[in-house]
């Protein structure tokens, strides 16, 4: 296989149909951290000189949001014809969906209202766009409690800034790579920064971090933070009675700044109390981004040993993994891992 640079992407061409016995696509995309499934599928498409709309019917899907729903469903057929059409494992591909994820209700949904307060499914951080080697779209932007990008310091867009349309990469029928906009053409690393102040995005950050780590131990199953997160709307006073999944970025952003100026003791009550220590830890030290991606890590390695199909079990008791944190954070040293 020879690999070689071709603008801002990296390609391998395998050698000729003719020459292998191989069924596999002859241009192979690597799939980048944190990346989500649909992403990933609209470049390997784009890659292969085939245009998003109609790669979606060569892996059996009639149309409409069929990459999203790839995400949510993990299609058994599909997923089959891309694992055996590129070598990526069945487990590596379902890490990149959002099957199963005990944070679904969080999810963004998959549906356009029209309206222009309403959600979009997927938003994105125009510079992180601007400086992925290969321009992909993250898991974490999926989710409604996201709205800045910690590393650009900056807000989340969820619309084209030239004619407001949400991203729809999966009806694309021109070969355009997934970040210029389908309707306008306009390519969305060109999208004006969004300013949010440093205390929005320590809260977004700390809730996210409050999310990873009960979210992989399951502890959301058995308590009330899912349902506190999707009254933000109302708890904030900013729309009564909307829920967080049902709003664009932009009327999100506006709740965490009202959010932000007020007391954090709705997000850290709950029945047991070493939870809520540990979410007042979090949210004393303003988030642990690096310290929870790294236990994520952990837990998540540990739950591929099990079928994609397999129902989700607890991985670790709550309180074994608090203690462990708990530690962490009184040993500077290992904290800087
Ligand atoms: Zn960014
Ligand atoms: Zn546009």
């Amino acid at each position: 296989m020879t690999t070689f640079e071709c603008g801002p992407t990296t390609i391998a061409i395998r050698a000729r149909y003719d020459e292998v016995v191989s069924d596999r696509w002859p241009v192979f995309v690597r799939p980048q951290p944190g990346e989500l499934l649909s992403s990933w599928a609209h470049r390997l498409a784009f890659a292969n000189g085939i245009a998003p709309r109609s790669f979606g019917r060569v892996l059996g899907f009639s149309g409409g949001m069929w990459s999203p729903s790839l995400d949510m469903n993990f299609q058994t057929d599909a997923v089959n014809i891309l694992s055996a059409r590129t070598g990526v494992s069945l487990p590596q591909l379902f890490t990149m969906s959002l099957k199963g994820s005990p944070l679904k209700r969080l999810l963004l949904p998959l549906r356009d209202d029209g309206r222009r307060r309403g959600s979009a499914w997927l938003q994105f951080c125009p510079q992180c766009l601007a400086e992925d080697a290969q321009p992909h779209f993250r898991r974490q932007w999926r989710l409604s409690t996201r709205i800045s990008c910690a590393h650009h310091r900056c807000g989340l867009r969820d619309r084209c800034p030239s004619c407001r349309s949400r991203i729809a990469a999966f009806n694309q029928v021109e070969l355009v790579p997934q970040h210029f906009c389908v309707t306008c053409g306009f390519d969305l690393r060109q999208a004006p920064k969004v300013s949010v102040s440093p205390s929005v995005r320590s809260l977004d950050q700390c809730i996210h971090d409050i999310c990873t780590l009960e979210a992989i131990t399951d502890a959301m199953l058995s308590n009330s933070l899912i349902r506190r997160l999707l009254a933000i709307p109302d708890i904030c006073r900013q729309y009564p009675a909307a829920s967080l999944v049902g709003l664009s970025t932009s009327a999100r952003i506006r709740c965490f700044v009202r959010l932000a100026m007020r007391p954090n003791d709705w997000l850290i009550e709950d029945d047991d109390a070493v939870v809520a220590l540990w979410r007042r830890s979090i949210l004393s030290a303003g988030g642990h981004a690096s310290l929870i991606g790294l236990l994520a890590d952990t837990l998540e390695r540990k739950r591929l040993r099990f079928r994609p199909e397999k129902r989700r079990q607890p991985m670790t008791e709550l309180s074994t993994l608090l203690t462990a944190y708990l530690r962490m954070m009184e040993n500077p040293r290992r904290r800087s891992v």
